[in-house]
């Protein structure tokens, strides 16, 4: 099988890594890829926001199998301009990834699907942004509705910081606060069936503590020691099954990564929000623990046959990532700074180093070339190892300007057990 994935971050790192071990594939590429990827497949230029490039570029690479990382060129229709050209690929439809692209559309359908989710209202105007404001009270949550890199949404008990917020966007949605832990809980669907991967922590501020601003994501860990054991057959059958139906049922069917944020209330699981695709750094650690052949899961999504998938087979131990950000991120990332020691990193027992923003400068020199900029990621026989792996590997990388959680998975390892 040749494979083309689609993508250049830490996710794509980890899904060309997942990909290579499958003895099925016989040729990779990635487009744009990074540094890292470089290693692992051929790297192709591609404007990722630009589906009729990508579907241009699996023909001209004549691929069997088209796998897209990121929610732009999903929203954009890439999937759709992949299938008209003959070629399976792994991505939800555009009008399918509205689940993501749009926060009132997501929203609706869990609405009609029955699916626990905070309560909200759609606004467009500053009078119905005051009313929503008055009704849920603080902390109050604004969301942008369209795509924002996983930077629209405010969460706040300043009024005037959520007034102002709201006044940035076109249209909000304006919901209720959800108290509670959060968890990722990934499901590969075809349309019909859906099988739910590990579940996943992420850390989404920048700063120790959950201070600071919100940011693509600093850090992740699987399994959740302290997640409750029934908590994905729960997810499955509250949020899941039901939405991957109500999808089928208006026509537009879901086929690929169903991305559930959930938040464990006091009063039960509700969604946060929906993602169309692979969650990043989560993917970094739930593709760590997965044995099965990952070419032949997504293959079997792609084509209709999920039904058929046998269940999956998962590593016992744990998986710790931790994100290496660039000075200014996530406001101003800078470029072009020299990154030391990934190698050495990379030499360390149970470490692995996923590239996100990493480019070659003209002497061939490992420099920074984004926001985040790698994803340090340690396996082990629980959490607590595979979180000592991951930060001794990230004690050996330096960068100007290079700053990290150190408080990733903390809250973890004092407790026994798992789940997934
Ligand atoms: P989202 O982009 O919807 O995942 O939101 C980003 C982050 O904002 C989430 O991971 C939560 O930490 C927080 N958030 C979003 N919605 C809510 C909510 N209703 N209550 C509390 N926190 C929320």
């Amino acid at each position: 099988m040749k494979v083309l994935v689609v993508g250049g971050g830490g996710r794509e790192h980890a899904l060309c890594l997942a990909l290579s071990r499958d003895p099925a594939v016989s040729s990779l590429l990635c487009a744009p890829g990074n540094a890292g990827i470089a290693d692992l497949a051929a790297v192709l230029p591609v404007a990722v926001d630009n589906p009729s490039a990508i579907a241009d570029l699996a023909v001209d690479a004549v691929a069997d199998l088209v796998v897209i990382g990121p929610e732009v060129p999903l929203v954009a229709g890439a999937a759709d301009a992949v299938r008209a050209a003959g070629i399976a690929c792994f991505g939800p439809s555009a009008a399918a990834a509205r689940i993501e692209g749009s926060k009132a559309f997501a929203k609706e359908v869990m609405a009609a699907a029955g699916v626990p989710t905070a309560a909200s209202r759609v606004c467009t105007t500053r009078e119905e942004v005051a009313i929503a404001l008055d009704e849920f009270g603080p902390p109050y949550v604004v969301k942008d509705d369209g795509l924002a890199a996983g930077k629209g949404v405010v969460v706040t008990t300043d009024r005037a910081v959520a007034r102002t917020h709201a006044a940035s966007c076109q249209r909000v949605v304006v919901e209720e606060f959800l108290d509670g832990p959060e968890l990722s809980l990934f499901a590969i669907t075809d349309g019909r069936t859906a099988l739910p991967l590990a579940p996943a922590q992420d850390f989404k501020r920048v700063g120790d503590g959950d201070t600071g601003p919100n940011t693509g994501g600093m850090g992740a860990y699987s399994p959740l020691p302290w997640a409750p054991k029934e908590l994905v057959d729960e997810v499955v059958a509250d949020v899941v099954t039901p939405t991957v139906a109500e999808m089928q049922r208006r026509g537009l069917p879901f086929a690929g990564l169903l991305y559930a944020g959930l938040a464990l209330t006091a009063n039960g699981v509700r969604v946060v929000e929906f993602n169309a695709r692979f969650g990043d750094p989560e993917t970094q650690v739930v593709l760590a623990r997965l044995r099965t052949p990952f070419a032949g899961l997504l293959w079997s999504a792609s084509t209709g046959a999920l039904a058929d998938q046998p269940s999956l087979d998962w590593d016992e131990g744990a998986a710790v990532t931790v994100v290496m950000a660039a000075a200014g991120y996530p406001q101003n990332p800078r470029k072009g700074d020299p990154i030391s020691g990934v190698d050495a990193a990379n030499r360390l027992a149970g470490v692995q180093v996923f590239h996100a923003g990493t480019a070659r400068d003209a002497a061939g020199r490992l420099v920074t070339a984004g926001g985040r900029v790698v994803s340090v990621t340690g396996v082990g026989q629980d959490v607590p190892q595979a979180r000592d792996r991951a930060y001794a590997a990230v004690g050996l990388i330096d960068f100007p300007g290079a700053h990290y959680r150190h408080d990733i998975a903390a809250a973890a390892v004092t407790q026994p057990g798992g789940v997934g």
